[in-house]
């Protein structure tokens, strides 16, 4: 008779359930509407995004936080592929807020500082300039050749307020202690 061998231990980490994430999620604005997704996935199918994503589920990341699965849903980049053209929003038959659930729970990172490094960077960009991308010397040089008029200044101190405001501070400052 053949020797019984062991089957090799697998080494699963359980997920930390925190009851508490949905009540955070929903006493923002509309994301009272988390409690009454009842999954029927029209969201994920009618997203443009998830259409050319193969981890990208709205459906999933709202699952994921009625039940209270934070680490799969702060800390995932996925949740900043959404482009907010709120399709989801309209083609959901129950009426939830999807977009505006996304958009709490991107803050809801910022504020955990769990937010992908090019976005810090766009931060700073416009906390520095006022635009999201540092338009260079040589890119001025070439407008004035085609007669194409200097880009506007913005007003930093404008910009500044409107960041602390928007809590893109945290986002600047979370870069900085990096
Ligand atoms: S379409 Fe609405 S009810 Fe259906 S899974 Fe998406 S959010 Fe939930
Ligand atoms: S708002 Fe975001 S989740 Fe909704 S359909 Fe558009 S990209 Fe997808």
């Amino acid at each position: 008779m053949a020797e019984k061998t062991e089957a090799p231990k697998k080494d699963v980490t359980p997920l930390k359930l925190d009851p508490s994430f949905k009540y955070e999620v929903m006493k923002e604005h509309d994301g009272e509407t988390l409690k009454i997704c009842f999954q029927c996935g029209s969201c994920t199918s009618s997203c443009p995004t998830a259409r050319f994503s193969d981890s990208y589920r709205p459906r999933t990341i709202l699952r994921l936080s009625q039940l209270g699965i934070r680490e799969k849903v702060l800390p995932s980049p996925t949740l900043w592929l959404c482009t907010a053209c709120f399709t989801c929003t309209d083609r959901c038959p129950q009426g939830v807020e999807v977009a505006s659930i996304l958009r709490v729970l991107r803050n809801l990172a910022v504020n955990k500082g769990q937010v992908p490094e090019v976005f810090t960077m766009l931060a700073s960009n416009i906390y520095e300039t006022g635009y999201a991308y540092k338009i260079s010397e040589l890119r001025q040089r070439k407008r004035a050749e085609l007669g194409l008029p200097p880009l506007p200044k913005a007003s930093l101190d404008k910009v500044d307020k409107l960041l602390e405001l928007a809590g893109g501070s945290k986002l600047i400052k979370s870069k900085e202690t990096q």
